[in-house]
């Protein structure tokens, strides 16, 4: 059962095969048999490592942790309406990414690999130079030169060789996938291991309304790691009779970067090209998303929606939540952003759960440009 299979030719590999895409080219995914021991999970420490046997790393020894998650799901206040926000802003390195980072690399350990490559915007670099830094394994970032000076130095503090490359977050994604060739790919949006990092997301929010799903699930999507990660999540659980339905998926862009919500919109085949503008939401400006096709049937299946927020609205919803006393980067508000838009639908008696993606300590010098409201 436990194997990598691939979404292009379905052919299948053994789990412990060290590579990261099909031979065809095409992307992998996981199957394994997740369970959930709940009367064991409730007894162990708060953390994403309490749902041990649905993560599909086998020696315990291989965990490379901090003991991270089980992040505070608390209530707040959008116009009146009452939201259960996620606090991922408060993982060790500042953002939901280190789910991933922490499964991924513990994985990473499991296979005796010595050093990885990774491409990011940012938070996907630090944390996944942050999680190496623990397990003393060797990884180079490749990131944009503009992106945020905060990350940057995050990076290279934890000892990570820095790759900045001259051109697009998708000449990054190019340059990379020419190192890949010789080493390991420890990437968020081709290793389907970082997926079952970022499903704990789903795991942890059942578990903290009552063992139950929520209606709707409003996320952010641009490589979509959280968003199909939570997809994964809520259908094991499911597929384990822990829950009986599976939240509706709305789905966020930046207006300025939104092929997806293109796609979806116009119902097409394919993600169109897009003509990419700058957004304050760096982190979910992605315009070729590898999982592209994934992303929209996993909104499709969930019964779910696209929305876009414009710069505009991100920063009056950033100053929005820093007045509430939450200090979120501005891709993170993009997400609170479209919780404003989605709550003009909102049915009363909705369960609605959303998140804070990172923490607006990592983007300090943006954060001076905004207006204190
Ligand atoms: C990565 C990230 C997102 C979501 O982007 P995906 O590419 O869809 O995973 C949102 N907010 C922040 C702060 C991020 O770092
Ligand atoms: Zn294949």
């Amino acid at each position: 059962m436990d194997k990598l299979i691939c979404t292009k030719c379905n052919k299948n590999f053994p789990l412990n095969e060290k590579i990261w895409k099909c031979r065809c080219g095409g992307l992998l995914n996981i199957g394994f048999n997740s369970t959930f021991p709940v009367d064991k999970i409730r007894k162990r420490k708060p953390t994403m490592w309490r749902y041990r046997e649905a993560i599909p790393v086998s020696d315990d020894k291989n965990i490379i942790s901090f003991d991270e998650g089980f992040t505070p799901l608390i209530e707040v206040d959008f116009y009146g309406k009452s939201v259960l926000i996620k606090q991922d802003h408060l993982f060790p390195t500042g953002s939901f990414k280190d789910r991933g980072a922490s499964v991924l690399i513990s994985k990473v350990r499991e296979l005796e690999i010595k050093k990885v490559v990774e491409d990011s915007s940012g938070n996907a670099g630090s944390a996944i130079a942050g999680y190496c830094a623990k397990a003393q394994i060797d990884c180079e970032i490749f990131v944009p030169h503009d992106t945020s000076p905060g990350k940057l130095a995050q990076i290279r503090l934890y000892k990570a060789k820095l790759n900045k490359i001259q051109g697009s977050r998708e000449d990054t994604a190019y340059a990379v996938l020419k190192a890949a060739e010789k080493c390991y790919y420890a990437s968020h949006s081709w290793n389907p291991f970082f997926f079952h990092g970022t499903k704990t997301f789903a795991f942890e929010v059942c578990e903290q309304i009552g063992w139950k799903s929520p209606d709707v699930v409003i996320l952010p999507v641009g490589n979509g790691t959280l968003l199909l990660g939570a997809y994964i999540g809520f259908n094991e659980l499911l597929g384990a009779g822990i829950i009986d339905k599976l939240p509706r998926i709305i789905a966020v862009q930046s207006e300025n970067c939104a092929p997806l919500f293109r796609a979806f919109k116009g119902n097409l085949e394919e993600i169109p090209e897009i003509d990419k503008k700058d957004t304050l939401a760096e982190g979910i400006a992605i315009a070729k998303p590898v999982r592209g096709t994934h992303i929209i049937e996993a909104v499709k299946r969930s019964n779910g929606d696209f929305i876009t927020v414009d710069d505009c609205e991100i920063k009056t919803s950033l100053i929005d939540m820093c007045k509430k006393g939450f200090y979120i980067e501005p891709t993170a508000a993009s997400t609170t952003a479209g919780i404003n838009k989605y709550l003009q639908k909102i049915n009363p008696n909705e369960t609605v759960v959303s998140l804070i993606t990172g923490n607006g300590l990592k983007t300090t010098e943006k954060m001076l440009q905004i207006p204190n409201g």
